[in-house]
């Protein structure tokens, strides 16, 4: 039961829903993709078809290019059946991360790996044409320079933004740090100029749901923090992403913390971004006379053993700590994954993070819980950006219009 791209045995997959009834050629590639049944024979149990109609729907999806059959199965006599699988190769994926002063975007396939990825400086605040036309020029290169063989075909973009995002219309919705892209149609940015869906969603979403699937499958409830210049959360409940009824769930930055009264740019005061974000620790480091202009000048102080940067980020440590004990209350996760540019320096603010959870929060609780550092890293947006498209790209529905669609352009 673990991630969506290799659930050993199920008819009730957490992740994915029902086992399809394999219908269609796309219903069929689930079964494969995710494991349930990986020969003819298999899918012929599984689904009640003939076997004639299976040979049908396997060798449309050979034929398209999504399943190789390849080494032979376990057999009990007779021929051994040939294992059906989803083929790498032929099929793209973007996965695009920005940031709100960078923008990286990985190329992936379809089985999620990340075949190459390329980052540049860029100021979110530019604009969305300026932006995305630099995603646009970036993503023209990368798919160039790929030179696989055969050529990869690009199935889907995945975005994720600095910023809350209407998950169905892939807009951002009043994004503070993004001005200009409030309600810009990001989707229809990328179908008109590649032919494909974009899915665009919030940076610390795509973020949690790369450290779930791929650092921590077995972790079914998982919360990640991003402690950058904001902090925010992103949420997997039961192995998929909860958005919230607007979209803005793990908006933690403005949560309050103790009796603390440091203004914050909301307009309040004592909200945890004005306590423990970088912008916030940079200020104040500022005010005691070091050379700090974000999160990075943090990190480095840190690493060249200044006291008082080290000081200040296990207080920064501590005031998340405060806030997640009282989520890890709430919500009961398995796995906390911090991430973000200060998780560079975790040793210090997993620190006063755990000291601060385990002091606060109910023991039953906090029994099987692990807080960890990000194993995804700088890649954890576009790999995460990319597994939502293929999550999209891999759907019955998409595949079957892909296999119509492929079929009518010939
Ligand atoms: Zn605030």
């Amino acid at each position: 039961m673990s991630s969506h791209f290799s659930s050993p045995s199920l008819s009730s997959d957490p992740v994915q829903g029902p086992t399809p009834p394999g219908q269609t050629p796309g219903e069929v590639l689930a079964l494969i993709s995710s494991g349930v049944a990986v020969t003819r024979a298999e899918i012929a149990r599984r689904t009640g078809l003939a076997r004639s109609t299976v040979s049908h729907r396997v060798d449309a999806l050979i034929a398209h290019g999504f399943v190789v059959e390849g080494t032979e199965a376990p057999s009990t006599g007779g021929r051994p059946p040939r294992r059906l699988s989803l083929r790498a190769h032929g099929h793209a994926i973007a996965g695009v991360d920005i940031g709100a002063s960078h923008c990286r975007v990985g190329l992936l396939d379809i089985n999620g790996t990340l075949l190459k990825a390329r980052e540049d400086p860029l100021t979110i605040a530019d604009g969305p044409e300026a932006v995305l036309g630099h995603v646009e020029r970036t993503l023209h290169a990368l798919l160039e320079a790929d030179g696989g063989t055969p050529p990869r075909t690009l199935r889907a973009i995945g975005v994720g933004v600095p910023g809350p995002v209407e998950y169905s219309t892939g807009r951002p919705v009043d994004p503070p740090i993004m001005p200009g892209w409030h309600h810009y149609p990001i989707p229809e940015f990328f179908g008109d100029r590649f032919g494909v869906r974009a899915l665009v969603d919030n940076d610390v979403n795509v973020m949690a749901l790369a450290e779930q699937r791929r650092a921590f499958p077995d972790a079914m409830h998982l919360l990640y923090l991003k402690v950058g210049t904001g902090i925010g959360c992103g949420i997997v409940a039961d192995g998929r992403i909860h958005r919230g009824a607007q979209g803005s769930a793990g908006d933690i930055g403005h949560i309050r913390v103790g009796e603390r009264d440091d203004p914050c740019r909301c307009g309040n005061s004592g909200c945890l971004e004005a306590i423990a974000g970088g912008a916030a620790l940079a200020e104040r480091l500022r005010g005691l006379g070091l050379e700090a202009g974000g999160s990075l000048d943090i990190v480095r102080l840190v690493r060249e053993g200044n006291r008082q940067a080290v000081r200040a980020v296990r207080e920064a440590g501590r005031a998340v700590g405060e806030v997640l004990s009282g989520l890890v209350n709430f919500f009961n996760p398995e796995t906390v994954v911090v991430g973000g540019a200060l998780a560079a320096v975790h040793d210090q603010l997993l620190a006063g993070v755990r000291e601060a959870v385990y002091r606060r929060s109910n023991p039953l609780a906090t029994h099987v819980l692990r807080i960890e550092p990000s194993r995804t890293g700088e890649n954890a947006g576009s790999i995460g950006a990319g597994l939502l498209a293929i999550e999209h790209a891999l759907s019955p529905a998409q595949v079957d219009r892909t296999l119509t669609r492929d079929a009518t352009a010939v």
